[in-house]
């Protein structure tokens, strides 16, 4: 079967706020850019982030770039790159003023300036007091930055191909990439893309779990490819549950909510916090949070008639702080939970939130994987960015607010590494003969299945082990276990069958073509925590209770052919400032 072909200077996967970012400042350099996206680009997950976005503007209080990286570092338990970290945080805002100048409707301040509130780990004074670091727009802060930078892309005719599922990578012998084979979710047709860039920015994979606050697309697309590619994955142990997702929904309460003065409560009434983090207490990183929650659940201070959630307590707040700073929250509030926040607490639970592991690359957003000569390899024509990637800045924890931030800042020079990368490369390399193969197998597969289970089936199965195999707290037995059984659902994903194929639209290809890549990052993710003997971040072993940094300092990787793990040094030299020393995490 012929295959049509499409060649472009750059081909964008994901428009979210970091393939936009990325392409907004391809297309001003005038290159041939075509944005690729599962959904119209404004549904982009990007879309639902709701806190804001970090940078030390000091715009309520004093701060500057040096607590950011601080913090950041220590929120990373030691595991971020300072090298990237120092990046990100110097950029953060130079970034944040160019969203302004690109029209984004941040809150103001009576002084006129960005409006910019507490978020979780985000302290004045290495670490002393929380400082407001996020700058927002009410609590809907993705919103208004995915819309600016769609308009923005309009503007500078950035080519979207909306409801194009990219398949997989296309990479020749020598292991350049050369663009990628994408399918039109309406009609069907396959189509290669080639380019001389390729940039994945899709998102993450929150759908490994059962119960998430990520959309439904959060599949972990780019993650599958790469693997599929033989390109590994980065520290995929590490996944963040966030606090506060609604008890029974796992929709999310931003931490906004006790950025403004919110807080958490048992069963008791006891506001119980300060006993796990004195300094920072309801603001301290998510993964200590979490872990607190999970831990007065555990020993029976939960509440409800089965003692399985805690409640957010934001009612003192006054119902005006709330209409006007927290508008979105109050409505998923009164739909999700039924309750009016300004006249009771919500209830909450852990839930899972971000994949701080991804696809390995550098600060300029390219693709470093090991193919022969050294751990640092480029991989040529290949750059990720956003949830995706690992460059790596959150390590072993995120602190809240710095995805947004690493979207932009990694968006904005992974394009300008771009631009000069294409200077060097002015033509396209030949693509090989069987570019389309494996794609068009794997579709050849789903058509000719019989007898074989449903998609929806073994989706199920593998949420169901990720959720009680490798959730908050991690027990030796049950992640042995889990990695016989997800092994077993990987098996079972290669023989499902897309029932009733004449009644069902292709939604259901889709959905098996999704699940592919989530097995992909779900193998990947059980595979590293059970390898990973300490505690570090959010990977917390009940049988390893300490961080060890002797022996696991160190990133790990993960490649799908043969399920191997390899491990590489962090970068502990940042690039002009003194590294900070590692030192016991305490908030
Ligand atoms: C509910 C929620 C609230 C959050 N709040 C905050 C916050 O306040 N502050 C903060 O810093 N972070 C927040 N985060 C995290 C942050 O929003 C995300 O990490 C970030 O938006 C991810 O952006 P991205 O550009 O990498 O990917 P996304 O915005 O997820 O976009 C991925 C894109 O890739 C496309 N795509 C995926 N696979 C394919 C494929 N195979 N083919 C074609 N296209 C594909 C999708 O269509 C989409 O366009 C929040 C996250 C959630 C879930």
């Amino acid at each position: 079967m012929k295959t049509n072909k499409r060649t472009f200077d750059v081909v964008v996967v994901g428009a979210g706020g970091a393939g936009m970012r990325a392409a907004l400042t391809l297309s001003h350099a005038g290159l041939k850019v075509a944005v690729l996206s599962k959904v119209f680009p404004t549904r982009s997950h990007t879309v639902a982030a709701q806190g804001g976005i970090a940078a030390s503007l000091g715009n309520v209080n004093e701060d500057n770039w040096h607590w950011h990286m601080y913090d950041t570092v220590k929120g990373s338990d030691y595991l971020g790159d300072q090298d990237a970290i120092e990046y990100m945080c110097r950029a953060a805002p130079e970034v944040v003023y160019e969203l302004e100048h690109f029209g984004m409707p941040f809150d103001r301040l009576d002084s006129g300036k960005i409006y910019q509130r507490p978020f979780g780990g985000h302290m004045q004074d290495y670490g002393k007091n929380p400082v407001p670091r996020a700058c927002a727009a009410a609590d809907r802060t993705g919103h208004a930055l995915l819309h600016t930078l769609y308009q923005q892309n309009v503007k500078a005719n950035t080519n979207f191909f909306v409801e194009w599922m990219a398949l997989d990578l296309i990479r020749d012998e020598e292991g350049d990439v050369l663009g990628v084979v994408a399918m039109e979710i309406e009609t069907n047709e396959v189509m290669i893309l080639q380019a001389r860039a390729t940039l994945f920015a899709t998102g993450g994979a929150g759908r490994i779990f059962s119960a998430s606050t990520n959309a439904y697309i959060n599949t972990g697309d780019g993650l599958g490819m790469a693997a599929r590619a033989g390109i590994p994955l980065e520290d995929m142990e590490f996944f963040q549950f966030h606090p506060t997702g609604v008890h029974g929904s796992g929709v999310l309460i931003t931490e906004g909510v006790r950025g403004e003065g919110g807080y958490l409560v048992n069963k008791d009434g006891e506001r119980f916090m300060p006993r796990y983090a004195p300094n920072a207490k309801d603001l301290a990183s998510r993964d200590v949070v979490s872990r607190a929650m999970a831990t007065e659940i555990k020993e029976g201070r939960g509440c409800g008639p089965h003692g399985d959630h805690v409640m957010l307590k934001l009612d003192h707040l006054g119902d005006e702080v709330i209409r006007h700073r927290l508008p979105g929250i109050r409505d998923i509030a009164l739909k999700f939970a039924h309750v009016d926040p300004a006249k009771a607490p919500i209830p909450v639970v852990p839930t899972a939130h971000y994949m701080m592991g991804g696809i390995p690359t550098n600060y300029h957003g390219q693709v470093v994987a090991p193919h022969g000569t050294g751990p640092e390899d480029v991989v040529q024509g290949f750059y990720a960015v956003g949830e995706c990637a690992c460059v790596s800045v959150h390590g072993a924890n995120r602190l809240g607010c710095n995805s947004l931030l690493d979207l932009i800042v990694f968006g904005r020079s992974a394009a300008r590494q771009i631009i000069e990368d294409l200077k060097n490369n002015p033509n396209p390399k030949h693509l090989p003969a069987d570019a389309a193969e494996r794609p068009l197998a794997r579709l050849a597969r789903l058509e000719n299945q019989k007898n074989g289970e449903r998609v929806s089936e073994v989706g199920d199965a593998m949420r169901k082990t990720m959720q009680a195999h490798c959730g908050v707290f991690r027990f030796p037995d049950l992640l042995a276990e889990g990695v016989t059984k997800i092994r077993e659902v990987a098996e079972r994903a290669r023989h499902t069958e897309i029932k009733d194929k004449s009644k069902v639209f292709n939604t259901a290809r889709v959905e098996a073509l999704e699940l592919d890549n989530l097995i992909e990052v779900a193998q990947a993710t059980m595979t590293a925590a059970a390898a990973r003997k300490e505690s570090r971040g959010a990977h917390a072993r009940e049988d390893f209770p300490e961080r060890d940094d002797k022996n696991w300092l160190k990133h790990s990787l993960y490649y799908s052919e043969g399920h191997r793990l390899d491990y590489k040094p962090v970068r502990l030299k940042p690039l002009t400032v003194e590294s900070f020393p590692l030192k016991p995490r305490v908030y």
